[in-house]
């Protein structure tokens, strides 16, 4: 339900467009086609996954010779659900975490996109379900994100590793997995900085914050979570490209669904990087962040 309400600009404006592009045509034909390939591609499905749908629609109509406009709906629903599926196999429902201890997450993003809104959300929920969290504030490049983290840990109650604005990421990160081994956490957060201008300093600096962690926890980051902003369209293309070649990502976070019309971006990022959308925000508040669920997603765009 509150996925519904949370996407609701998506889900109108998807139908809504794709009712404009079949409207008075009986059959799928190759207006039809170029239509919805307007409509996948103005929803920020991307390029790539808008030509490998478009392509599996017309091998159906080959195949079977006809395709009447009333079932595109559900035919395209379930090569989106197929896209889906293949990057993200499990149904999980709710925040849970490997059984590591402590499960480290390294959180990936360039700044505005939600990345320290999406910490404390996690943080908040992972505590919710008794587990003992810790943050680690290695975004040091600028002093309003360790403040912004602060004022989240201080939200949800839990620890909190920083230092001073300019000290070395790395040595934030192996502090807090240091601390965090010592407090018998369960879960542990590191915010990061993700300055795009500076490819070559970005992945220096992740896989120094990686190798340094490793000297605590060997296979730390169990995970390394993008944060990207569904709502900026081709900006978090561009940023998946990006961070999947400066460091290895292993799921993605798509902030502000709530905000766009255009929820596709979870389609084509998915797909086209073949990493797993694992959380999706729908607000600002802190109950406002889900565990992906491609079945619900997919429905609230159809239903
Ligand atoms: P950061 O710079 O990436 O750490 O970004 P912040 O976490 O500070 O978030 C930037 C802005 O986006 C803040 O005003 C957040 O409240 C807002 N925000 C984050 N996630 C969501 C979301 O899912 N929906 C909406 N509507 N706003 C969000």
């Amino acid at each position: 339900e509150t996925l519904d309400k949370g996407l609701e600009k998506s889900k109108s404006s998807f139908l809504s467009k794709m009712s404009k592009a079949v409207a008075g045509k009986s059959k799928v034909d190759d207006e039809v086609l170029d239509d919805l390939e307007d409509v996948l591609v103005s929803s920020d499905v991307g390029v790539a996954t808008t030509i490998k749908i478009i392509n599996r629609i017309e091998d159906r109509v080959a195949r079977d010779k006809y395709l009447g406009t009333e079932e595109l709906n559900k035919i395209l629903r379930e090569e989106i659900s197929g896209l889906l599926s293949e990057t993200n196999s499990g149904e999980a429902t709710d925040f849970v975490v490997p059984n590591k201890k402590p499960y480290v997450m390294m959180v990936v993003g360039v700044n505005g996109v939600g990345k320290t809104t999406t910490i404390g959300k996690l943080a908040n929920q992972f505590k919710n379900r008794g587990l003992k969290v810790v943050l680690g504030a290695a975004d040091t490049f600028r002093a309003a994100a360790i403040d912004q983290l602060q004022v989240w840990a201080d939200r949800t109650d839990v620890p909190i590793i920083r230092q001073e604005m300019g000290s070395d990421p790395a040595s934030v990160a192996f502090d807090t997995v240091q601390k965090a081994v010592q407090m018998d956490a369960d879960v542990v957060l590191i915010d990061t900085a993700g300055r795009l201008h500076n490819k070559v300093n970005l992945m220096k600096e992740l896989s120094k914050v990686k190798r340094v962690m490793q000297k605590v926890i060997p296979d730390a980051p169990h995970e390394v979570l993008l944060v990207l902003d569904g709502s900026t369209g081709q900006n978090a293309f561009e940023q998946a490209k990006q961070f999947t070649a400066a460091t290895e990502v292993t799921s993605l976070a798509v902030t502000k669904l709530d905000g766009t019309a255009k929820g596709g971006v979870v389609i084509g990022i998915s797909d086209q990087f073949q990493i797993p959308v694992k959380y999706i925000g729908v607000g600002e508040r802190v109950e406002d962040l889900q565990v992906f669920n491609k079945i619900e997603f997919v429905d609230s765009f159809f239903k």
